[in-house]
């Protein structure tokens, strides 16, 4: 598969670059040596965490090769998230807005984990 390569670089105004940095306050739920979460300042749902790579990565869409193990981790870590806000057994949703169409409003890849109520079907 072609690879989707950025150079890791972050714009010196990454909103979510300075909160994996701490230069920002969140509220940091999980972060280890790869990634960080912590919850959206405009929650949508009872649960609503943003999981993200420390490394900067634009969109989904920026997404390569490189990447696969990084964004596998990603996934793991929302499923553990999952777990200490309990809603592994009630369910829940995780979700990456990719591009104008999706309302991306921030260039850093970020996951959201969305539970705590039944969720709408098919969204927005
Ligand atoms: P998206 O539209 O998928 O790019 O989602 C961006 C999300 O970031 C939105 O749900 C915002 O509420 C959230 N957000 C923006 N600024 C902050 C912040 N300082 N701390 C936590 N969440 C934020
Ligand atoms: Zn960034």
């Amino acid at each position: 598969m072609t690879p989707s390569r950025e150079d890791g670089t972050a714009p010196s105004g990454c909103l979510f670059c300075a909160i994996a940095e701490k230069r920002i306050p969140a509220s940091i739920v999980y972060e280890d040596d790869r990634a960080v979460a912590f919850r959206d300042i405009r929650p949508q749902a009872p649960v609503h965490v943003l999981i993200i790579p420390r490394r900067h990565i634009s969109s989904l869409s920026a997404v390569g090769d490189e990447d696969r193990e990084l964004v596998g981790h990603l996934h793991r870590v929302a499923n553990e998230i999952a777990r200490r806000e309990s809603v592994s057994r009630s369910g829940y949703r995780l979700v990456a807005n990719c591009g104008p169409d999706a309302g991306q409003a921030v260039d850093h890849l970020h996951f959201h984990l969305l539970g705590g109520r039944p969720l709408g079907w098919p969204p927005g």
